[in-house]
């Protein structure tokens, strides 16, 4: 088990920790200390994606407004970290009934950073605001722009939308087909011992190991940026 300990230097705006020791210690230097776990044997601070865990504290309080704010200082601090945040965007602004505002930005995001991920929730939302047609469209650009295996996956998904009743079963069994080939491709992968799983992880649960995860899917990861 390699643990890096970080002791509170009194510079951080904001800690992030799962020790509750932490926050007597953040305290005492006026910082404010979310503590993610009731006890834990030591503290790590996190130095990527601290902001993905603001937002889901802005959203436990219902600080919808907030959980945006954070989430979008996101794009400043590490792009790729959007991906893990998109359906939480989108959800948050359902929430203020700003859900077009929300695939506004989403769009915006997806056209600076191309992301499987981001490409998933825009498009359940522009089906859900705009129809099949636009929906499908969305994803055919997409693959034009950036080919992958788990891009055709939606692109089916997105042309069975618009298949007739009668002609579905054959794009079904193709569909079906590549789904199992990219359920592997769609996984996270730790960058230190290399075991691969289907959530995003900040602490290795192979290694033991902090921040080892990218929040870019397999298959992307083995693409040129
Ligand atoms: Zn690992």
């Amino acid at each position: 088990m390699g643990r890096r300990f970080e002791p509170c230097r009194g510079r951080q705006a904001q800690i992030v920790t799962d020790a509750c020791s932490v926050q007597e210690e953040a305290t005492a230097l006026g910082i404010r200390c979310y503590t993610l776990l009731d006890a834990t044997p030591s503290t790590v601070t996190l130095t990527h994606g601290t902001n993905v865990l603001l937002g889901d504290l802005e959203i436990a309080l219902k600080r919808y407004e907030a959980a945006i704010e954070a989430w979008k200082r996101i794009e400043t601090q590490n792009p790729e970290f959007l991906a893990l945040v998109a359906d939480r965007l989108i959800n948050a602004y359902k929430q203020l009934n700003k859900a077009p505002e929300g695939l506004n930005l989403l769009r915006g995001y997806l056209s600076k950073y191309s992301s499987l991920d981001v490409l998933n929730v825009v498009f359940t939302c522009v089906l859900e605001q705009q129809g099949a047609e636009p929906a499908y469209e969305l994803v055919r650009d997409e693959m034009r722009r950036s080919p992958t295996l788990l891009g055709l996956d939606k692109l089916l998904e997105a042309q069975l939308l618009e298949t007739p009743v009668q002609r579905r079963a054959d794009l079904e069994l193709v569909k079906n087909l590549v789904h199992q080939h990219t359920r592997t491709l769609a996984m996270y992968r730790c960058e230190n011992c290399g075991f691969r799983a289907r959530q995003y992880y900040w602490h290795c649960p192979a290694c033991g190991e902090w921040e080892t995860y990218s929040p870019r899917r397999a298959e992307e990861k083995e693409l040129p940026a």
